[in-house]
């Protein structure tokens, strides 16, 4: 078995084999990044089935990631020395899809919640009927119930003591309720709901210890405290548990992932074998330091020092552009550049960002000239997402009354219904035409004093809003409309969404100012949409050679020959909520606030690194000098090797020059 490993050129190191060699008993892989975990997993599979005797269908990996899984059961159909019906007994899943199978299995037949815009949709249909919509966001409300549940804690352990506890308590009732009314659950009841069933059928949980004798996890530091005792549950009799992760790349402790698991595994599963790996064969010697670097100032953690492989002079290279636009151009150009004269692949790149509105003006160029690309998290585009396209329809509002696709993305901001809105209006519009669609909304039957009031202040401002520049037009649509809503608001102690709104709508300001009138702008963002329209239509292959656009939360467990981190400035990564997260209800919410300063800021600390750790041969980071309107400093994460770096000045320079030579962006600004 391992002369087929190496003859497909992997040779495991003795660390490694020791943990592949393992055979019973509970077993911890605690390693840094690219250390060969994931490889570790896959071959101790091929291992216990080729030389181990272990039936195949008594084999469960599971990861929390849905790509993770494919990978994971890609790279093991693909081991030497197995054959392909033996590979395929073998189960390899998302936590969720395993549970949901299994649930499935035992007659569950709800519906599955699996957008969360669905979710909030509910949540705010809730918040309206208890006249609460403007105090709270859905979204907030959505992660803090989730964080909750995976903690263990549902609507019987809940404790409140404030107003605002006692109404957000009865909010989450409200939502339960209706799920179960209408026969729905959403992600976390598959984890809920499966614990229960565990708990009380005793018989169901003995086929499933009998059945599963070797459980695997990947990823284990993602793991929150109600998948490890799901998974607790199912190792029990054997203990056959093997654990692979790395405390440094914990990012999810906003879904309740806990790094105290990976940290007292041995005190959970006493006699536990730990087998550290600490040698990193994925990336060259400067990429592997500059991870070691960064996530040393991490206060959490087991210390370790990772290892390289392969020793090379080249340096990461650090570039400042002036804004998110200019950096868009000088990395496409440079990868250009690459790809037309040194042979490299866009498959070979791919570009990690900290939230998605940091991939606006990337996303953007991409669009506009034509280059494959791959988007993992939204289809969506940028300005058409909930938040930014009512803005946009004020915009083409104000350009043509009637444009009734306008009327319609907006008229759910005024709390109408949008299919019997629109057909009242279209009813009133044909004999009166030239009124225009929202005017016509005045007559609507059963307003209240506070919509026709929001009515006539939109009438008024769409009036002044086309001889405005189009950054001051969209200031007053938010000064008139959204601030209320982020503002007035005391009782909503988590912000996180919040900030997202805000920060939306900076970087909708940031890109409306390359333009000097609001026509111009509509123009070039309805053409935006149009091409992105032809290009999804075209059938997304993931093999495709295009360039890969993902958030790092996204990027986990995965590797790229080049990576370029994107908008490495504070305020972006680490994200401005960490700087203020003791208002943070949804982090960590059993812990203390200066607790959840802390921890968020380590998270940051954690995605940088994880950034980072994902390049096997090329890595540039880049830190705007401007951000979403606002100067913004090299992010504290890189500050020290973005001064020191003596090559920066010439390495930015090369960039430059590239950028400079290779054809000019096409943007029309
Ligand atoms: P991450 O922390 O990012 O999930 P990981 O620890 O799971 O990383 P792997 O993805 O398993 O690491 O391995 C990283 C790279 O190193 C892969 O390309 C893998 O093929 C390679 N690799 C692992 N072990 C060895 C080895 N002993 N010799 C050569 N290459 C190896
Ligand atoms: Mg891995």
């Amino acid at each position: 078995f391992f002369r087929g490993l190496e003859s497909a050129g992997l040779h495991l190191n003795r660390a490694q084999l020791q943990a592949v060699r393992h055979l019973n008993g509970p077993l911890l892989t605690l390693a840094g990044a690219g250390s060969g975990k994931t490889s570790v997993l896959v071959s101790r599979t091929g291992y216990l089935i080729a030389c181990g005797n272990v039936d195949p269908a008594s084999i469960l990996l599971v990861t929390f990631s849905s790509k993770a899984a494919a990978e994971m059961k890609e790279r093991i159909l693909s081991l030497p020395g197995l054959n392909s019906s033996d590979a395929s007994k073998v189960t390899a899943r998302t936590f969720h899809s395993f549970f949901l199978y299994l649930l499935r299995t035992r007659g569950y037949r709800q519906k599955i919640l699996s957008s969360s815009r669905h979710q909030q949709f509910i949540i705010k249909m809730i918040l309206r009927e208890m006249g609460l919509q403007d105090s709270y966001d859905a979204e907030t409300l959505l992660s803090l119930w989730s964080a909750y549940r995976m903690n263990m804690v549902g609507l019987d352990e809940l404790t409140v003591k404030t107003p605002a506890e006692v109404e957000q308590k009865q909010i989450f009732a409200r939502y339960e309720a209706w799920k179960q009314e209408h026969e729905h659950m959403d992600f976390d009841d598959i984890l809920v709901w499966s614990y229960q069933l565990l708990s009380t059928d005793d018989r169901l949980l003995s086929s499933l210890q009998r059945r599963f004798r070797y459980v695997m996890v990947d990823e284990f530091q993602d793991t929150g405290l109600l998948p490890y005792e799901l998974l607790k549950r199912i190792v029990a009799q054997h203990r056959n548990l093997m654990v692979v992760g790395d405390d440094d790349q914990t990012i999810y402790s906003f879904n309740g992932a806990r790094n105290e698991f990976i940290l007292e595994f041995d005190q959970t599963f006493p006699g536990a074998r730990i087998v550290t790996l600490d040698t990193n064969y994925r990336s060259l010697s400067s990429i592997v330091g500059l991870g070691n670097e960064l996530i040393r100032f991490n206060q959490k953690r087991r210390p370790k020092q990772l290892r390289s492989t392969r020793k090379s002079s080249s340096v990461p290279l650090y570039v400042r552009p002036e804004d998110p636009d200019r950096e868009a151009e000088l990395l496409l150009a440079h990868i250009t550049d690459q790809v037309k004269e040194h042979g490299r692949s866009f498959r070979d790149f791919a570009v990690l960002y900290r939230t998605g509105n940091d991939s606006r003006a990337f996303f953007e160029q991409l669009v506009m000239r034509e280059i494959p690309f791959i988007h993992y998290e939204h289809t969506e585009l940028f300005y058409e997402q909930w938040i930014v396209k009512p803005v946009m329809d004020h915009l083409r509002l104000s350009l043509h009354r009637r444009n009734f696709t306008a009327m319609e993305g907006l008229i759910h901001t005024l709390y109408i219904n949008r299919d019997a809105g629109m057909s009242f209006i279209r009813e009133k519009d044909a004999p009166r035409p030239k009124k225009g669609p929202l005017a016509h909304l005045l007559s609507y039957p059963g307003l209240k004093p506070y919509q026709i009031e929001s009515i006539r202040a939109r009438l008024k401002l769409i009036r002044t809003l086309h001889a405005l520049a189009p950054v001051d037009a969209i200031k007053e649509i938010r000064l008139r409309f959204y601030n209320k809503f982020l503002e007035a608001d005391e009782r909503q102690e988590a912000t996180l969404h919040k900030e997202f709104i805000q920060e939306s709508l900076d970087e909708l300001e940031a890109s409306a100012k390359r333009f000097e009138r609001v026509e111009d702008f509509v123009e070039f963002v309805d053409r935006l949409i149009v091409v992105h329209r032809e290009m999804a239509a075209m059938k997304r292959d993931e093999d495709a050679d295009a360039i890969k656009l993902m958030t790092i939360h996204k990027s986990k467990g995965l590797e790229f020959p080049s990576v370029c981190l994107i908008g490495a400035s504070e305020g972006i990564l680490p994200h401005s909520s960490a700087l203020h997260a003791e208002k943070l209800d949804d982090h960590h919410p059993l812990a203390s606030k200066e607790e959840k300063a802390a921890a968020a800021l380590e998270e940051e600390r954690r995605l940088a690194y994880v950034a980072v750790t994902r390049a096997k041969d090329e890595l540039i980071i880049s830190s705007p000098a401007y951000c979403r309107g606002r100067k913004t400093e090299v992010s504290r994460f890189f500050r020290d090797v973005f001064a020191r770096d003596e090559q920066r000045e010439e390495s930015a320079a090369a960039i430059r020059q590239t950028a400079a030579s290779s054809s000019k962006a096409t943007l029309s600004t």
